[in-house]
C-alpha cells in the first residue's frame, strides 16, 4: 500500500513566480523599484506603548532581502536565491520582499496545536500555496538549536543552510535589532512547558515583566515573518498547548491568533514512534516506550482541547485522515475558517501535484527535498500489532472516540464527530 505523506523532490522548480501580494504597495519587480518601508500613522498608545514600539520597528527595518533594484529580477541580482529552487513558484525575491501597508492591520498567526507526526508539514505547505499565507514550520526551534548554537548542516527547504539562507538571515537580523535571542529562549524555558501552565492559567491582569517581554518578542517575530514573506497570515506548527496559551496573551492590535487543532489517529502515532530508532532530541529515550507514547497523545490532545477550544471562533479541529482522504472539503473548511478561498489550493492537492516548501527551516520532511506531495499513510492498520492496538484503545479509546475515531474501522471522513466547530 502506498502510504506516506512525506516529501518528494519537486519537478516544478523553474516555474513562474507568484504575483506580488495584493496587500503590498508594489513588488521589487515593479519598475518603480522595491517597496518603500511602510510609513505608520500616528501610533495609538496600546498596552503601555507597545503599539508605538512595533511601528518604530517597522519604520527602521532595513530593505528586505538583498540589493534587488528596479527592474532587476532575482536571477539578475545574482543573490543566493538565484538557484533552481529559488525559481520554484513563490520563492522569488519579489514575494519575499513584499511590504505591508498600515491599513493591512496586524498579521494573523495560525497556530497548529496537537502532536508531532500529524501531517502538519504537509498541511502547512499546502496552505502556503495561498499567496497570503507563509508556513513558518516549528518556530519553537528558534533560537535553539537552529540559530544558537547554530548547525551549519541544517538545511532550509530552499536548499541553503539555515544559517546562510537569505530569508532566515534577514528575519534574524530584524529580530536582533530590538530583541535578544535569549529572550525567546528564556521564555520557552519558563512558559512553553507544562510546568509553566499553572502560572499562565492563573494569570490575571497585566502579565509579569518576563512573560510580557516573551509575548512581545513572539509578536514581533511573527510580524517580521509577515513583512519578510510579504504575506499576512503566518502558519506555525509548534504543537504545544502551553505555547498556544502564551499566544493567547498577544495583543490583538499587533497579532491576531487562531488555533488549528490537527489530530491524527493515536495508533498511527504509536506505530510511527515505535519504528524510530533514534532517541528524542533531549535524550529522553523512555518517551518512545508505548505507554508514554500513548500518554503523550492523550495529554497533548486533551490540553489542546481544553486550552484552545474555548473560543469557538478561533478554534478549528481537523483530522489527518480527513485531510488525506477528503482534501478538497477539508482544505476549503480551513479556508472558511481563515477567510480565504482555498479552492485552487485544494484542486492542486487533489491532482497530487508537488507542493513546494518555501523557506521552511524546521519541520518533518526529508532534508534536501523542496516539496511534498499527498501520500495518505495508513500503514499502521496493517503494521501495528493487535496487542498494541488493544492496549491503545484500552487506555485512550474514550478520547479517540471523542475525536472521531473508531476502534475497528476507519470512520467516515464526513461523520459528525469528524467535524470541527465550524
Ligand atoms: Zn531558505
Amino acid at each position: 500500500m502506498e502510504s506516506r505523506i512525506d516529501a518528494s523532490h519537486s519537478g516544478d522548480a523553474g516555474g513562474p513566480g507568484r504575483p506580488s501580494s495584493p496587500f503590498s504597495n508594489r513588488s521589487v519587480d515593479d519598475p518603480r523599484g522595491p517597496p518603500a518601508p511602510p510609513v505608520s500613522p500616528a501610533p495609538s498608545n496600546l498596552r503601555g506603548g507597545r503599539r508605538i514600539e512595533v511601528e518604530r520597528v517597522t519604520q527602521e527595518l532595513p530593505s528586505p532581502i538583498g540589493p534587488v533594484g528596479a527592474g532587476e529580477s532575482p536571477e539578475e541580482s545574482g543573490g543566493p536565491l538565484a538557484g533552481p529552487l529559488a525559481a520554484a513558484p513563490g520563492v522569488t525575491t519579489a514575494t519575499l520582499a513584499g511590504a505591508r501597508t498600515p491599513e493591512d492591520g496586524p498579521p494573523t498567526l495560525l497556530y497548529i496545536v496537537g502532536h508531532h507526526k500529524s501531517g502538519s508539514t504537509f498541511l502547512g505547505a499546502v496552505l502556503a500555496e495561498d499567496p497570503e499565507i507563509y508556513f513558518a514550520g516549528e518556530l519553537y526551534r528558534f533560537p535553539r538549536p537552529i540559530w544558537v548554537p547554530g548547525d551549519p548542516h541544517r538545511l532550509c527547504s530552499c536548499g541553503a543552510s539555515v544559517l546562510s539562507c537569505p530569508f532566515w538571515s534577514g528575519v534574524r537580523s530584524d529580530f536582533e535589532q530590538h530583541h535578544r535571542l535569549e529572550e525567546l529562549r528564556d521564555g520557552q524555558r519558563r512558559f512553553d512547558r507544562l510546568r509553566g501552565l499553572p502560572g499562565l492559567l492563573l494569570q490575571e491582569g497585566s502579565p509579569p515583566a518576563p512573560l510580557a517581554r516573551y509575548v512581545r518578542s513572539m509578536e514581533d517575530l511573527a510580524g517580521i515573518l509577515a513583512r519578510r514573506s510579504g504575506r499576512r497570515l503566518i502558519v506555525e506548527a509548534s504543537f504545544s498547548a502551553a505555547r498556544a496559551r502564551v499566544y493567547h496573551l498577544a495583543d490583538p492590535a499587533r497579532l491576531r491568533v487562531k488555533y488549528l487543532h490537527l489530530v491524527r489517529d493515536g495508533r498511527a502515532f504509536l506505530w510511527s514512534e515505535m519504528r524510530v530508532k533514534e532517541p528524542p532530541e533531549d535524550g529522553s529515550w523512555w518517551l518512545r516506550l508505548p505507554p508514554f507514547v500513548v500518554a503523550r497523545w492523550v495529554a497533548m490532545n486533551l490540553l489542546a482541547l481544553t486550552l484552545c477550544s474555548l473560543d469557538r471562533e478561533r478554534y478549528l479541529r481537523i483530522r489527518y485522515e480527513e485531510l488525506v482522504t477528503s482534501p478538497r472539503a477539508t482544505i476549503e473548511r480551513i479556508g472558511r475558517f481563515l477567510g480565504r478561498d482555498l479552492s485552487q489550493v485544494a484542486a492542486k492537492v487533489e491532482e497530487r501535484a508537488p507542493i513546494p516548501l518555501r523557506h521552511v527551516a524546521a519541520g518533518n520532511w526529508r532534508r534536501g527535498e523542496g516539496s511534498v506531495v499527498l501520500r495518505p499513510d495508513f500503514g499502521w492498520e496493517t503494521g501495528l500489532s493487535a496487542r498494541s492496538r488493544a492496549l491503545f484503545w484500552l487506555a485512550s479509546g474514550w478520547l479517540a472516540t471523542l475525536l472521531g475515531y473508531s476502534r475497528r474501522r476507519r470512520r467516515s471522513t464526513t461523520g459528525p464527530a469528524a467535524r470541527g466547530p465550524r
